[in-house]
């Protein structure tokens, strides 16, 4: 969690055991999730894995077979969508074309009845913090697609809803202005200190916004936590694997020395922490991260009380700032190791007889 972070320690919104099949298909099983007050939230899974379904269930559009929903403890799972307080962004956001963005913000306020003088008031209030002040008499036609998904947003939130939630809300923008969207979207919500609860398969995205990520796979939700831990502690393979690459290895454990376990591989050697009661002879799933592997000459590895291997450099792709060095490990297979252009470790060649080594922290057990 960010030190400028909004969230509180109260409540905001609480799937309790909640399933949700739709015939034969499970979309949503046995979902355990509670959502802090003012938190920025994230659902992260591939297609299908039921991100949507459960926010859908959350605004109401869509009933649980089984298990409740809370919104600041309220239980309300049996209220129409209109009843909750709280309101969704989508992917496709449709404003109203003959309308003015002041209209179009404002809509809302009219069907309950707030006062012209009031709804004006508010409508630019809300625009101001969603960065587009003055704005109120363009037509959504005259807008860039980023300042139509502001105006969206600003619909959105300015009935004040107790929680705000997006699914994909950034899909349809290119990538460069979807970048500026993530970090004003932060801001934003920053600054209102209203609950977003935001659906995406993109793993960049959710790291780069949320105080804390669900990452959900098959229905069910893998782990839970901050971007960080879930990065740095992938607690599954499908984890580690769907956030950010990896180099996944089979590791026999051959020694074991206080909480220490390895194995050899040619002349070295992959060592990992593992839990007092990891045998002799188990083999354990284990991980490391491209950008923790250095790469150093045969005979000097980097990391000498890491784990060290050797092996020879297959193929060497340049990406600007970074390049990606394959390394083929006899014993082993292939490890891929990050390296940032202006380093010297960057200098090496295909062909080249490198050491690849990591620091003991950095060999992930993922089961
Ligand atoms: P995506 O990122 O593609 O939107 P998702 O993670 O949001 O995927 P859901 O839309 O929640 O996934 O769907 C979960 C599963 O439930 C999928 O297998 C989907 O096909 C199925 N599903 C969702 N809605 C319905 C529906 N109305 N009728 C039948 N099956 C559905």
């Amino acid at each position: 969690m960010t030190a400028s972070s909004s969230v509180t320690s109260e409540v905001g919104i609480h799937l309790k055991g909640i399933t949700k099949t739709f015939g034969e298909v499970v979309a949503v099983d046995d979902v355990d999730i509670v959502i802090r007050e003012g938190e920025f939230y994230s659902l992260l899974g591939p297609s299908g894995c039921g991100k949507t379904t459960s926010l859908r269930m959350i605004a109401g559009f869509e009933v649980p077979d089984t298990g409740r929903i809370l919104l600041r403890d309220k239980d309300v799972s049996g209220d129409l969508p209109s009843k909750r307080n709280v309101n969704m962004v989508f992917q496709h956001y449709a404003l109203f074309p003959h309308m003015n963005v002041e209209d179009n913000v404002m809509f809302g306020l009219r069907v309950s009845g707030v006062r012209k003088k009031e709804r004006v008031q508010r409508v630019a209030e809300i625009l101001e913090i969603v960065r587009l002040p003055g704005f109120q008499k363009r037509k959504p036609f005259q807008l860039s697609g980023g300042q139509q998904q502001r105006v969206a947003l600003a619909r959105a939130l300015v009935n004040r809803p107790s929680a705000l939630l997006l699914d994909e809300p950034l899909g349809a923008l290119d990538v460069k202005l979807r970048r500026e969207m993530q970090l004003e979207l932060k801001a934003i919500q920053h600054d209102l200190g209203t609950t977003f609860v935001y659906v995406t398969h993109d793993q960049e995205e959710a790291l780069t916004m949320s105080d804390r990520i669900a990452v959900m796979n098959l229905g069910r939700v893998e782990q839970v936590g901050t971007p960080r831990e879930i990065y740095e502690h992938p607690e599954s393979s499908f984890v580690a694997g769907f956030i950010g690459s990896l180099n996944a290895m089979d590791l026999k454990i051959q020694q074991r020395q206080d909480d220490t376990g390895g194995m050899t591989v040619g002349e070295g050697w992959v060592i990992a922490r593992v839990d007092a009661d990891v045998a002799v002879g188990t083999t354990l799933r284990a991980a490391v991260r491209p950008e923790r592997i250095a790469l150093g000459p045969a005979g000097a590895p980097v990391h000498p009380d890491g784990s060290v291997v050797v092996g020879t450099v297959e193929e060497v792709i340049y990406l600007g700032a970074m390049s990606l060095f394959h390394v083929d490990i006899p014993g082993l297979g292939q490890l891929v190791s990050q390296r940032m252009s202006h380093e010297d470790e960057s200098a090496y060649r295909t062909g080249d007889r490198v050491s690849a080594s990591w620091e003991l922290a950095h060999t992930l057990v993922l089961e």
